[in-house]
């Protein structure tokens, strides 16, 4: 009998301060939540609503590891972005009550290739080869609620060989957390394990090999990826 059952090893990243790991479900992502940056995508942030979009749970890429150029891309853009880990699942979660479902929080970076993006844009077409590809999911140590509340305001950076690229704060996103739990879960049943990125704010650019990237957010530490060429 030919072998059908092919066990896959969970993904988990672990929790700061905790001898435990976060075990990942699924990746959601929001585009288009700060205005500048709906601006320098050549959007108008006044008619663009959060778009969802997904990655797959073994994409992630822990903080120190190297990063593969990707294939298929001469234009790769990091985005640092506001992760939120949910801890309870729900549908049509109210917006009052959707922080309950939140047990942490992350720094984590939306890897993107910018072209094929650019390009899937232009002919109406899915983003899923600009968006979820191998290790495009780089993602920090989960911060408990109960260690750092719920960080709503505070600076949000990336730097790229020491110097800065990306400088926002997470008050100016354009859909709160909150909104956005409950938004999403009128989509999809929510499950514990399952990552919302909140998106990036604007000065999002190319990197190449020997670059290295770093993304901090006030509150919940930093994450470091070096840009390497692919094998
Ligand atoms: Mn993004």
């Amino acid at each position: 009998m030919s072998q059908v059952m092919f066990p896959v090893a969970p993904v988990t990243v672990p929790v700061a301060g905790q001898n435990a790991r976060f075990c990942v479900r699924r990746i959601f992502c929001v585009g288009r939540n700060y205005a500048a940056h709906v601006r320098e995508m050549g959007g108008d942030p006044q008619r663009t609503p959060p778009v969802f979009f997904t990655k797959p749970a073994d994409a992630i890429l822990r903080d120190g590891a190297d990063f593969p150029y990707p294939p298929r891309t001469e234009n790769l853009h990091p985005e640092v972005e506001l992760v939120v880990a949910i801890g309870l699942g729900g549908t049509n979660i109210a917006v009052s009550g959707a922080l309950h479902h939140v047990v942490g929080y992350a720094v984590g970076n939306d890897w993107t290739r910018r072209d094929l993006q650019a390009n899937a844009k232009r002919g109406g077409e899915p983003w899923d080869m600009a968006k979820a590809f191998d290790h495009s999911a780089s993602l920090g140590p989960i911060h408990l609620t109960t260690d750092v509340g719920h960080p709503f305001a505070g600076t949000i950076q990336l730097s790229v060989n020491g110097q800065v690229r990306q400088s926002g704060d997470l008050s100016a996103m354009i859909t709160s957390v909150p909104q956005l739990i409950a938004e999403l879960s009128t989509y999809v049943c929510l499950q514990p394990g399952d990552l919302m990125y909140t998106g990036t704010p604007d000065g999002v650019s190319a990197v190449v090999p020997g670059d290295r990237v770093v993304c901090v957010i006030e509150g919940l530490g930093s994450l470091v990826n070096t840009v390497v060429e692919h094998l």
